[in-house]
């Protein structure tokens, strides 16, 4: 292969365009990855429709991939042709600023992510930092891995971050493509998993992916419900509904935090009161590093989870994106390419 596909969009919020490319060669520190798997994430949009700063058109999203090396620039080792790779989020970091000398690699001033930073997974191949690779275990095809690689990494870490303990009630709020990962993991990490989404057509999906309750935020008082149950030690805010989320926060337990994960620009409206009586948090979480997201893969396989996946071949890529801009995925739109 010398030439190779990539979805690419010409100025924010247009369509995407299949355009051929040459096969880049990696440079020094680099590997190209073979894209096999790509999801699609609600935080493209926010970047195909331009409001990510630094976004510069044209550009090629995709930032949730699963691929194999397929070569290999100066300087890089462990990572030999062949081996199995996910890149999420976490694109690269330049370990030479404050937060990165520090170990906090998420908080790089000069954090890299695909489709912002670089071509990212809606193609063939891509250049990847070696620094960004995540090693996919073996029993994790190319399709379950891709999501795994930021909403899979995005809320194991979370949930992993808040300190929650087992047994305690953990609430995901927002069923989607983050979401439904968000109640496997707080399931299998042993939590009082609940699941909060409008109506109730996702309630049976939402139990089968391991919630013990399920909460209709269209036909109940959310926070009230959180409180007969005891409260929630974490409210694992997945969706883009700022009112939704903030209906939460009375349903807190003492000490108990709001984590939010999903990308929206829309304010939250909390009063200090509702943080003051009893000692409520409200604190975000970034997605993860490699060494995390390989973390989450490896949890992933040990414990059988998986994404609920509806895939769509790259050249499809406009059609399954709408689908994921709609909702109506169940849960995540992967793209996929034949390699
Ligand atoms: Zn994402
Ligand atoms: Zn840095």
């Amino acid at each position: 292969m010398s030439s190779m596909r990539a979805a690419q969009v010409g100025a924010a919020g247009g369509p995407f365009e299949i355009v051929k490319q040459e096969l880049p060669e990696p440079g020094p520190g680099q590997v190209r990855v073979l894209v096999e798997a790509c999801g699609i994430c609600h935080t493209d949009a926010v970047l195909v429709d331009g409001y990510l700063p630094g976004a510069a058109f044209p550009l090629v999203p995709g930032h949730e991939v699963a691929g194999r090396v397929d070569a290999v620039g100066a300087g890089v080792d462990g990572w030999p042709v062949g081996t199995r790779v996910g890149v999420g989020w976490f694109g690269g970091c330049c370990q030479r600023c404050p937060s990165c000398r520090a170990g906090d690699f998420i908080n790089c001033a000069q954090l890299q992510v695909p489709g912002l930073a670089y071509p990212g997974g809606f193609a063939d191949a891509m250049l990847v930092p070696a620094n960004a690779l995540a090693a996919i275990p073996d029993g994790l095809s190319a399709v379950d891995a891709a999501p795994l690689m930021c909403a899979g990494a995005t809320t194991f870490n979370a949930l992993r971050a808040s300190g929650v303990q087992p047994g305690e009630l953990v609430a995901v709020q927002g069923l989607g493509g983050v979401g439904h990962m968000g109640v496997q993991y707080a399931a299998r990490m042993g939590f009082e998993t609940v699941a909060i989404a409008r109506g109730t057509a996702k309630e049976q999906a939402a139990r089968d992916l391991g919630a013990r309750h399920y909460i209709d935020s269209t036909a109940e008082d959310v926070a009230a419900r959180l409180r007969e149950l005891g409260g929630a030690r974490v409210v694992l805010a997945t969706g883009t509904e700022s009112p939704a989320i903030s209906a939460c926060v009375d349903g807190l337990a003492p000490r108990g935090h709001l984590v939010v994960i999903g990308a929206s620009a829309q304010p939250l409206s909390i009063n200090p009161l509702q943080l003051i009586f009893g000692s409520h948090t409200v604190v975000g979480h970034a997605s993860g590093t490699a060494r995390q997201s390989e973390q989450t893969l490896a949890f992933s396989a040990q414990a059988g989870i998986r994404p609920v996946v509806e895939t769509a071949s790259l050249e499809d890529v406009e059609s399954a994106f709408a689908r994921m801009r709609s909702g109506e995925a169940r849960f995540r739109m992967v793209l996929t390419t034949g390699n």
